[in-house]
């Protein structure tokens, strides 16, 4: 079996390409490195039946050879970097992957659309079920990549009913792991990184918004669960385990010893209230549920991010 895997050089998608080697498949990572590393496939290159090319999605893709699956991972994910990088938010959710749908049909790939529990915006339904239509800003910044991921959504779903390709769309909530940029403002990395130098962690808002986070390798075993599944319609995938913000940037700061304390900053336009995935239809239809408890994903994220931060100052 052989997979594409786009933005296959980022945090998840480099886990995904890991996972599918793992499971004896050849893997095509193709990745355009804007928000991607290198450093995060150094393991893989080089590897029988591993291969990367720098390509953006959004511009024409070939591959030659046969395909058997198509993993839409390219996009930058975390609201600084489309804060920064708008357009090219917009254009990888949606004329990349038309790209990468097209390569797919010709390909007779099954197609694996890596969406978000942004779809859902600021909801107004809590829990999270994959039937909640969503409360999206269209126009406020984070509208880019919303906008995108719910377009890739419904391209997907077009593909599906009109050419009977065979789709599935992970629906991916907060997650956390080894491979996060320390630099890219997620809440998670600039804990981390703010904790192991000293400094006083930044809490956007009074810190009383709730996320539930969800550690990589379990968030893979979800995906590659789909995709062997044979469900088409959107299955939600995160860690149910909810806390606020104030709570997690506690826990975070204990965790790396540091006797820093909180700074709390404005809460970014739309930023989110509550989200907690409902993960019944995953638990129902692939049997799936996370395992790794988050002081245990903590840790295995702070060794690695140890060997990221520069210390020395601290
Ligand atoms: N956040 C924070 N301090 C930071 C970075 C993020 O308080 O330095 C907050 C952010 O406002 C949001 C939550 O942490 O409420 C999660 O943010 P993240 O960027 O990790 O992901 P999001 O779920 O918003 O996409």
């Amino acid at each position: 079996m052989r997979a594409l895997v786009t933005g296959g050089a980022g945090f998840l998608g480099s886990h995904l390409c890991e996972r599918l080697m793992a499971e004896g498949w050849d893997v095509v990572c193709m990745d355009n490195l804007s928000t991607g590393d290198l450093a995060n496939i150094d393991h893989l290159n080089g590897q029988d039946g591993f291969r990367f090319v720098k390509v953006d999605v959004t511009d024409y893709i070939h591959v030659p050879g046969p395909v058997d699956r198509v993993f839409h991972f390219a996009s930058p994910a975390s609201p600084i970097d489309y804060l920064e990088m708008p357009i090219p938010t917009l254009k990888v959710g949606s004329l990349g992957t038309h790209k990468a749908l097209g390569l797919a049909r010709a390909k007779s790939a099954r197609f694996v659309m890596a969406s978000t529990s942004e779809v859902y915006g600021d909801p107004l339904e809590h829990p999270q079920k994959e039937t909640y239509w969503g409360n999206v800003n269209p126009v406020g910044p984070r509208g880019v990549y919303d906008e995108a991921k719910r377009f890739s959504e419904a391209i997907v779903m077009a593909y599906h009913r009109y050419h009977q390709l065979e789709t599935r769309i992970v629906r991916i909530f907060n997650t956390y792991g080894p491979r996060m940029r320390l630099n890219d403002g997620r809440a998670l990395p600039a804990f981390m990184s703010q904790g192991l130098r000293g400094e006083d962690l930044t809490v956007f808002g009074d810190g009383s918004q709730t996320r539930s986070f969800c550690f990589v390798d379990d968030l893979i075993d979800g995906i590659w669960r789909l995709s062997e599944s044979d469900e088409p319609n959107p299955v939600n995938i995160g860690n149910p385990a909810e806390m606020t913000i104030k709570e997690f940037a506690e826990t975070v700061c204990e965790l790396t010893g540091s006797k820093s304390s909180i700074t709390y900053l404005p809460l970014p336009e739309d930023d989110p209230k509550q989200r907690r995935p409902d993960i019944t239809r995953a638990r129902e239809i692939l049997g799936w549920e996370p395992k790794v408890a988050l002081a245990e994903g903590l840790k295995r994220t702070l060794d690695y991010f140890k060997t990221k931060v520069d210390v020395t100052d601290a």
